[in-house]
């Protein structure tokens, strides 16, 4: 059957049929009594919706569906579980009994706020390969498919909203942005915004070609070091798509949404990875929220004159590392003499690798947005340009931070970058060098609480 024509098994065979199944340890009334714990393919009603990824439009493509709901569970076309990271927030209020297993949104007015033109990249398997380029739109293209019943839903949402940041008020008094009525509103530094959230939709084929690995070494490492969690990356080779239990990313659009694909006006675009410490809290160990500042200030500059402006927010804190690393290491540092020249020795120490943000799967949103060229890009890191121009999107120019804008105690981080081959128009700093730039250390801080 083809997914234009859904029907729904309404009767379950029972799961001993074609599952590998174990008594529950605990009675509970919410699933039966058998615990399905794994399927194998080609076994009795096992019989997958059609998904085949890089098709042509939505409807040739099939409908992603994860769900491991009796009358669903031999039909799912997808592994692992919608929301990302917090699947595990959803499971924990099933057992709570706050949320029927079997709930099913209400999509109606959920629609996005800008209807982004499909690009070719949507049905290319090669250029997007970690989110679901139809994920946005699944009311839309499988209207027929949600009627019948089937849970279909959305890895992806557009809302616009209104915001305001301490530097971009600053900036409005300080006469550097003015306002325009349409993207800045005030005095004040309220700014206009697009936003759409992502959440990750892995093609299994896709990503391990990516990082150069086979597909059966990536199936089988995620396996095994997410606890064995889920057996059918193992048992269920035709499966080729994966929800994995990680956070996404919020792509900010300033001035219209339908310039960001227009090769004819410039864009400015910061690629931002999480650092919440810095970001939300104001930390000054490090250059993120002073750049996130800067790049969004020079973003809607950049809508104000014409052209667009996008910041893309991925949450990979810390490095991807997470923060108790990110503070473990923080303690190595000042404890050890916190200078430059052993920046990256101090978190390899610690977490084995220097970085886990991996760029190789970060240009995909771009691709998903039609972005073709990037005029200025507000990014110093070698990782993000060489994993967007070995994409195929060209960097006209790179902005680095603006040196007036570095906090002091950050200059370890920011120099010892720049050292490991971060982007600068200032000082390529030695080893040498790098060993005089040195932390604040604690002494102060421990003053202050004496
Ligand atoms: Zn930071």
């Amino acid at each position: 059957m083809t997914a234009s024509t859904p029907q729904l098994d309404t009767s379950p065979k029972p799961a001993e049929a074609a599952t590998t199944v174990v008594q529950s340890p605990t009675s509970t009334s919410r699933y039966s009594k058998h615990i399905v714990l794994t399927t194998y393919p080609g076994q009795s009603g096992i019989d997958p919706v059609p998904l085949e990824w890089g098709a042509p439009d939505a409807k040739s493509r099939g409908p992603v569906i994860v769900s491991r709901s009796p009358n669903l569970l031999k039909r799912r076309n997808a592994m692992g579980a919608h929301g990302g990271s917090y699947s595990i927030y959803n499971a924990l209020a099933i057992a709570a009994g706050d949320l029927d297993p079997d709930f099913r949104p209400d999509l109606r007015n959920s629609e996005p706020t800008f209807k982004f033109p499909p690009q070719p990249a949507w049905g290319d398997k090669t250029k997007i390969v970690s989110m679901d380029p139809y994920g946005h739109d699944v009311v839309n293209q499988y209207r027929d498919e949600l009627e019948a019943g089937w849970d279909i839903r959305p890895t992806m949402a557009v809302t616009r909203a209104n915001m305001k940041l301490a530097e971009i008020g600053e900036a409005v008094r300080e006469g550097k942005l003015d306002v325009d009525g349409s993207i800045v509103m005030d005095s004040g530094g309220e700014v206009r915004v697009t936003k759409v959230a992502v959440e990750p939709v892995w093609y299994l084929p896709g990503v391990a070609e990516r990082f150069g690995v086979d597909e059966g070494t990536l199936r089988r490492t995620l396996f095994e070091h997410t606890g064995g969690s889920y057996p059918e990356l193992i048992t269920r080779p035709d499966l080729k798509v994966f929800l994995p239990p990680i956070g996404g990313l919020t792509v900010y659009i300033f001035g219209p949404p339908e310039r960001v694909s227009d090769e004819n006006v410039r864009l400015a675009l910061r690629i931002h990875d999480e650092c919440n410490g810095s970001d939300v809290f104001q930390s000054d160990i490090c250059t993120c929220r002073p750049y996130l500042a800067f790049g969004i200030a020079e973003a809607i500059r950049e809508a104000q004159n014409g052209g667009s402006g996008v910041v893309i927010y991925f949450r990979k804190e810390g490095r991807a590392l997470g923060e108790v690393i990110k503070y473990l290491v923080y303690n190595a540092r000042k404890r050890g003499g916190d200078t430059a020249d052993k920046y990256f020795t101090r978190t390899e120490n610690i977490a084995g690798v220097r970085d886990m943000r991996f760029q190789a799967l970060m240009p995909d949103i771009l691709h998903w947005l039609g972005i073709k060229k990037i005029d200025r890009m507000l990014s110093m890191s070698n990782m993000k340009h060489d994993a967007i121009v070995d994409s195929g999107i060209k960097i006209l120019e790179r902005v680095p931070i603006p040196e007036d804008m570095i906090p002091n105690d950050s200059r370890v981080e920011i120099d010892a970058k720049i050292n490991a081959g971060y982007f600068t128009t200032g000082k390529q700093y030695t080893m040498e060098e790098l060993a005089a730039v040195k932390g604040r250390g604690w002494e102060k801080w421990e003053d202050v609480t004496h």
